[in-house]
C-alpha cells in the first residue's frame, strides 16, 4: 500500500508514519529526515538544503524530487510505503505521480491530518527528536522514560533547530499557502481523507488504520 501523509508541522505525521509502518510492515520515508540526514552527513544535497530549513522554507522542488526518485528506486519500496512530508505542493505531487506511473504504480490512500493552531504551537514548542532513530517525544504529552535519552534505541534526543518560534510561524505559513491546491488535486481523484489529528497519538493512529482498511483505499496488495 502506497500512503501520502499530508499536515501541517506538528500535526503528528512523523509520529504517526512510524507506528503506521510498523503496523502495515511497510517503508516510512520522511523527507525532513533524510533532508536533515544529508545536512549531518554534510553531503552536497544537505550543505544546498541546509538555509531553506533553517529558513523554514521549503528546499528547491528539483532537489528533493530527485533525493526521492532516488529513494523509490530502491528495492525495499516494492513492499509499499508511507510518505512523510513529501508532496509539500501541487508540482510535487505531480512529479510524484510520474515518478509511480514509470514504474505501473500509484498512490493508494492521502490522509490529511488536521490540527488546530493552539495544538500544532504547544507540540512543537516540547518536541525532542531522537538524533539516531528520528522517533519523536514531547517534554509534556509523550515524555522519554530517561531524560534526554530515547525509549526506543537509547539515542540521545535533541530540539530541532527549525522548532523555534519564528521558523515555527514561517512554516506554517509555507505549508497554509501550498496545502489547499495539494488537498485539491487529491480530492479530485478521490484519495483524500481528512483525519482530525488533535487527539492522543494513539486515537488518530486508529482512525488511520480504519482508513487503510476501507477497501476502497486498501490497494492492489491488499492488507
Ligand atoms: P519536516 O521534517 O517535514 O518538518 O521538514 C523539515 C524541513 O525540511 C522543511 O521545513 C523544509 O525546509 C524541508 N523539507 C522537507 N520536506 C520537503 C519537501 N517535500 N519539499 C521541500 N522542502 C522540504
Amino acid at each position: 500500500m502506497k500512503i501520502v501523509l499530508l499536515g501541517p508541522p506538528g500535526a503528528g505525521k512523523g509520529t504517526q508514519a512510524k507506528v503506521l509502518a510498523k503496523e502495515l510492515q511497510i517503508l516510512h520515508i520522511s523527507t525532513g529526515d533524510l533532508l536533515r540526514q544529508n545536512v549531518s552527513a554534510a553531503t552536497v544535497l544537505g550543505k544546498q538544503a541546509k538555509d531553506y530549513m533553517d529558513k523554514g522554507m521549503l528546499v528547491p522542488d528539483e532537489l528533493v524530487t530527485q533525493m526521492v526518485n532516488k529513494r523509490l528506486q530502491q528495492d525495499d519500496v516494492k513492499k509499499g510505503f508511507i510518505l512523510d512530508g513529501y508532496p509539500r505542493n501541487l508540482s510535487q505531487a505531480k512529479a510524484l505521480d510520474v515518478m509511480l506511473e514509470e514504474k505501473g504504480e500509484k498512490i493508494d490512500l492521502v490522509v490529511y491530518l488536521d490540527a488546530t493552531a493552539k495544538v500544532i504551537l504547544q507540540r512543537l514548542s516540547g518536541r525532542l527528536v531522537c538524533k539516531s532513530c528520528g522517533m519523536n517525544f514531547h517534554v509534556i504529552n509523550m515524555p522519554p522514560k530517561t531524560a534526554m535519552v530515547c525509549d526506543n534505541c537509547a539515542g540521545k534526543l535533541y530540539q530541532r533547530s527549525d522548532d523555534n518560534s519564528a521558523t515555527i510561524k514561517k512554516r506554517l505559513a509555507v505549508y497554509s499557502k501550498e496545502v489547499k491546491d495539494l488537498a485539491s488535486y487529491y480530492q479530485r481523484e478521490n484519495k483524500l481523507q481528512q483525519v482530525s489529528a488533535d487527539e492522543d497519538a494513539p486515537v488518530v493512529l486508529e482512525k488511520i488504520i480504519k482508513l487503510t482498511r476501507h477497501p476502497a483505499f486498501a490497494g492492489d496488495h491488499g492488507l
